[in-house]
């Protein structure tokens, strides 16, 4: 029988709580990510599952939008349009479970003027400041993407992310404590992929539920999509019995079938239930010379 000495005591304790953490230890903890989306509602559509999924396991995440959403709403003035988006996507952000939310505020759908190498010094503040492991945006080489605002921060995130590591970009944040960063990888969603392009499908069978809540959180831009459709429909000589009537019930009906119609669709690629998919980006080739013989720094 082991006497109970202070010392065998402590290291038991000591024992008793390693083994704790290891119970609770996530693949991803200590990891951050961070998301870019050009409206509020981007990062929910293309890629809530996902970023749910890696959140719950371990990922800390940020969200930047790049404009002021002022326009997307069905019969509000901007300033109301933009006031009721950015509340209505940190209820989102906060159902998908991200932390901290910067809104860049270019005008909605008026960033022409805008050069791309501004976006690009926000961006890359950002970078330093918040160091993540992955980005999630726009895919830039999406070929099929009509938004001016999609393409815009597409491009501005992929050269952000390539130029945080230069030491000569931005000199002036190395005196202020920041330092320069490089992305390790990145996960680009589009409206449409390439199927060459898209090399990432994730299973969100499990957060599936939460990608919808999130997405209804968006009311003032959902009912929008709602009455632009039953709008288009119309000129078509078309009618959607769902959207005789467009309240919040209808809506979140639109919401739910939708995000799953296209879920499936995705999933049944890989004999997943429901999945989102992406043009993924790693730090180097898997099987490359480097992913080979890289070894932990510790
Ligand atoms: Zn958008």
């Amino acid at each position: 029988m082991q006497r109970i000495t202070r010392r065998n005591f402590l290291t038991a304790a000591v024992a008793a709580a390693a083994s704790v953490m290891r119970a609770q230890a996530k693949p991803f903890d200590g990891r951050t990510m961070v998301v870019i989306t050009a409206h509020a509602d981007d990062f929910t559509l293309f890629a809530g599952g996902t970023i749910a999924r890696l959140i719950e396991d371990g990922y800390t995440a940020h969200l930047i939008r790049v404009t002021n959403d002022e326009k997307d709403s069905y019969d509000l003035d901007a300033g109301e349009t933009s006031h009721r988006n950015t509340v209505e996507m940190r209820a989102a952000a906060d159902i998908i479970g991200i932390k901290e939310m910067y809104s860049l505020d270019f005008r909605n759908d008026e960033m022409d003027p805008i050069p791309e190498t501004e976006i690009r010094a926000r961006l890359i503040f950002l970078f330093r400041k918040l160091k993540p492991w992955t980005i999630f945006t726009f895919d830039p080489s999406a070929k099929y993407e009509e938004n001016p605002d999609h393409k815009k921060t597409a491009r501005a995130a992929e050269d952000a992310a390539w130029t945080s590591q230069g030491h000569l970009f931005l000199p002036e944040h190395f005196s202020q404590g920041l330092e320069r960063w490089a992305v390790v990888d990145r996960y680009y969603w589009a409206r449409q992929l390439d199927e060459s392009d898209a090399n990432k499908i994730v299973d969100i069978t499990s957060t599936i539920d939460r990608k919808i809540r999130a997405i209804r959180a968006h009311k003032t831009m959902m009912r929008h999509t709602a009455w632009s459709l039953k709008e288009k429909l119309a000129e078509a000589r078309l009618r959607l019995p769902l959207l005789d009537n467009i309240d919040e019930e209808s809506v979140n009906r639109l919401i739910d079938i939708q995000i799953r119609e296209r879920a499936e669709s995705v999933g049944a690629k890989q004999g997943m239930k429901y999945a989102e998919e992406f043009h993924y980006v790693p730090l180097a080739a898997p099987g490359s010379y480097v992913m080979k013989n890289a070894v932990p720094l510790k």
